[in-house]
């Protein structure tokens, strides 16, 4: 097929890149290019944040809490449906600019530009009512849920969009107003939904600033902010939390994992091999839930290796602009450096390598789809988050041990079981350390599903009532009549 007939996507607008502050289209002086990490080439240029753009963004911010903050669970609603229709009316632009600034082909795209859709709508039916805790004739207490302020929000470059939505949905629903920073690797959709946002809120609840890492620690460290909520790797949400202190921000850390997924023998290995494999290699792995570390029963690891590796051999990997494409490339160059890397300290200690293995493409960024059979357990593929598409398979003689090793690390994001018998399988899940376990699926979310780490994979819940509850503080009042 010739690649022209096979490209997909949709002509975008030729558009200058614009920050959105206090309602304003901003550009700065200074500008960076956005990659696209297919061809390596620019796609189109993008502004730098100076401090003053970021104290201005927040300063825009906290007026328009004054207001924002009194405005009715229904006119929130209303501005977050109008959200969902901006980006739905768009919805064949955002696709093709997300799969270019990001590298995901169609399918995936489809996820991430129909999931922000879907949560805006959702996240908009949320509310936290007042509860009455105690009700003893005039003696009364009451929680209520109070918006925090100015939200400050972080993204990383794997879900550029959704993630950034899993922010502004419930930061804005509380009754709080924003300024968000995306990752300068992934700048544009964020930056084009800002603007489009611009129609429908009122100038300074939602204001987006681009660069590069420092207007995000400007963001820790300024006193106007009154809760951060990030999302990317563990090491960088330490530094955030370390920041944060300065005064007390409220925080959600979403950070990295090293998803273990555990195979029972009374598994038909065929038969899920490829949910094991897109459990693994969906969006090329840079997927903070991917199945890191694969546990295979010892009885069935022949058979399932060997039927994941056949699977394996059919995804196609390439430009995620190609309507074949299944799998694009690595996001950009550091992460390209940083799984190679990896993959030579594989090659180095002589693990073997039943498919992939080094790149030799030299268009892009694409690593490709790499299985390395039964590495010892201290192994840097097992133990480290590659955030890329190598999967280490590891075999296991009984249940308590592969429990004992899949919780031997540091991260606890998510888990899944795969059995026939869904009660052995809950008895498993049970015992992970993960703030998510899946049993027989994998990658399920919803607004109304709690999701967030254990141990070094973060603090605080994205979704449900209690993500909602995160942009909030609670109020206690307790009345009773004076005593004359
Ligand atoms: P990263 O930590 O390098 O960057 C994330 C964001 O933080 C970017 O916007 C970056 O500019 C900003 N940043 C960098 N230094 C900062 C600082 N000192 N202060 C404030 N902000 C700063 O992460 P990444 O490489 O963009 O993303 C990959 C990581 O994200 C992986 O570890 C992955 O597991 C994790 N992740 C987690 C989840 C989750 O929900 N738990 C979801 C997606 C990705």
């Amino acid at each position: 097929m010739k690649i022209e007939n096979a490209v997909w996507g949709t002509q975008i607008p030729a558009r200058e890149f614009a920050m959105s502050i206090n309602g304003n289209r901003v550009v700065s002086k200074d500008t960076d290019f956005a990659i696209n990490p297919a061809t390596g080439q620019p796609i189109a240029a993008y502004p730098l944040a100076t401090r003053q753009h970021l104290d201005q963004a927040v300063q825009a911010a906290k007026t328009a809490f004054d207001t924002w903050r009194h405005t009715s669970f229904s006119e929130r609603q209303k501005a977050l449906n109008g959200l969902a229709d901006q980006i739905e009316a768009n919805y064949e632009a955002f696709l093709t600019l997300l799969t270019m600034e990001q590298g995901k082909p169609r399918a995936g795209a489809e996820w991430e530009i129909g999931g922000s859709i879907y949560w805006l709508r959702e996240i908009g039916k949320q509310s936290l009512p007042e509860e009455v805790v105690r009700d003893e004739g005039e003696n009364k207490v009451v929680t209520r849920y109070t918006p925090i302020g100015v939200i400050g929000g972080i993204t990383p470059w794997n879900f550029p969009l959704l993630l950034a939505v899993w922010k502004i949905a419930p930061a804005l629903m509380a009754g709080n107003t924003m300024v968000l920073k995306p990752s300068p690797y992934t700048p544009l959709c964020t930056l084009w939904f800002g603007e489009l946002a611009q129609k429908i809120l009122p100038p300074g609840v939602l204001n987006i600033v681009s660069g590069g890492n420092e207007p995000g620690r400007w963001m820790t460290e300024h006193p106007d902010i009154g809760k951060i909520a990030f999302t990317g790797s563990t090491a960088t949400g330490k530094k955030v939390m370390a920041s944060a202190a300065s005064n007390l921000k409220r925080l959600t850390l979403e950070l990295g994992g090293n998803d273990p997924a555990i195979v029972l023998p009374d598994v038909d290995p065929e038969a899920i091999a490829r949910d094991l494999f897109w459990a693994s290699f969906q969006n090329s792995s840079q997927f903070c839930v991917a199945t890191k570390r694969l546990y295979i029963h010892e009885q069935i690891y022949d058979r399932a290796v060997a039927a994941l590796v056949d699977y394996a051999r059919t995804v196609k990997v390439d430009n995620g602009l190609l309507v074949e494409s299944q799998l694009g490339p690595l996001q950009n160059r550091m992460q390209y450096d940083k799984v190679r890397d990896l993959l030579r300290d594989s090659v180095a200690q002589g693990h073997q390598i039943l498919l992939g293995g080094l790149p030799t493409d030299t268009r892009g960024f694409f690593i490709p789809v790499t299985i390395i059979d039964n590495p010892p357990d201290e192994s840097r593929c097992v133990v480290e988050e590659a955030f890329g598409p190598v999967l280490p398979v590891l075999k296991y003689r009984d249940i308590d041990e592969a429990i004992d090793r899949a919780n031997r690390t540091e991260y606890g994001l998510a888990a899944s079981v795969w059995s026939a018998d869904v009660a052995k399988a809950q008895a498993v899940a049970r015992r992970l350390e993960a703030g998510t376990v899946w049993i027989n699926q994998i990658h399920v979310f919803g607004p109304d599903i709690a999701f967030g780490g254990h141990k070094q994979s973060g603090m605080g819940i994205e979704n449900s009532l209690h993500g909602l509850a995160g942009y909030c503080n609670m109020q206690t009042i307790m009345e009773r009549p004076l005593n004359v």
